[in-house]
């Protein structure tokens, strides 16, 4: 090859070197913008999401209840529970133990499955009950002639328990299994929620949730609104 062959060929090679070059460049430069573009677009999502959060609790902290529906305070007090959830990462479900009689509020607790560390069984209302049980200890007593063993679950007669969220099918059975008779649930979870359909049960639990109420609490639409917010999944890190 001669000299201006040679250097037709090195600027060949320099031209394609330089269209490559630039090709990387631009699919580099697009790819940065629509990077950019997808984090501002998440960051709006976010943003929106936590001014939605902020003015829920805002609400929530606001709210008093309205004395034309039976349950507004125990379901308030649920929903609460529900907010202290979400706000610690565990999901917004809470859950309240009161005795019908008087109004006392016997217990309170909300969801803590993932913090401080994962804990499958700690529904809203398994907290709930773990904490009472541990706290009263009932014991059983045993007729000497008969050799009959009492009832624990008696002592649990006249305690309702409110829940911000329809109890799911783990949580139903343990319900059921403490001998509480009656359940009010601020919103319902059509696709996890067992109280609607307890009739769905095994036998043997329908037997043992014989009697037993399961029912949407007599709350204010506005409460159970606030309550099925706070059971919204939880998309952003953090919250
Ligand atoms: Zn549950």
């Amino acid at each position: 090859m001669n000299e201006s062959g040679l250097q037709r060929r090195h600027s060949a090679v320099a031209l394609k070197t330089f269209t490559v070059t630039w090709a990387l460049l631009l699919l580099a430069a697009g790819g940065c913008a629509f990077a950019d573009k997808g984090q501002s677009m998440a960051v709006s999502v976010e943003q929106t999401e936590q001014t939605e959060q902020i003015e829920t609790e805002i609400a929530i902290n606001a709210y008093v209840s309205d004395l034309q529906y039976a349950d507004d305070p125990f379901i308030l007090v649920a929903v609460r529970e529900a907010m202290e959830g979400r706000k610690e990462r565990n999901g917004g479900i809470g859950a309240c133990l009161v005795r019908e009689e008087t109004g006392e509020i016997l217990e309170r607790g909300h969801n803590q499955q993932y913090e401080p560390h994962f804990r499958s069984d700690l529904h809203a209302e398994m907290a709930l009950l773990n904490r009472y049980e541990e706290r009263v200890r009932i014991t059983r007593s045993y007729d000497a002639v008969d050799r009959t063993a009492s009832n624990p679950r008696v002592h649990m007669e006249g305690i309702v328990l409110y829940t911000s969220v329809e109890p799911c099918p783990m949580c139903m059975a343990r319900i059921i299994n403490s001998g509480i008779k009656k359940v009010y649930y601020a919103a319902a979870d059509e696709s996890g929620g067992i109280g609607h359909g307890i009739e769905n049960l095994p036998a043997f639990w329908q037997g043992m949730a014989k009697g037993i109420v399961v029912e949407p609490a007599r709350c204010s639409p506005l409460l159970k609104e606030l309550a099925q917010k706070m059971f919204q999944p939880m998309k952003i890190p953090g919250i």
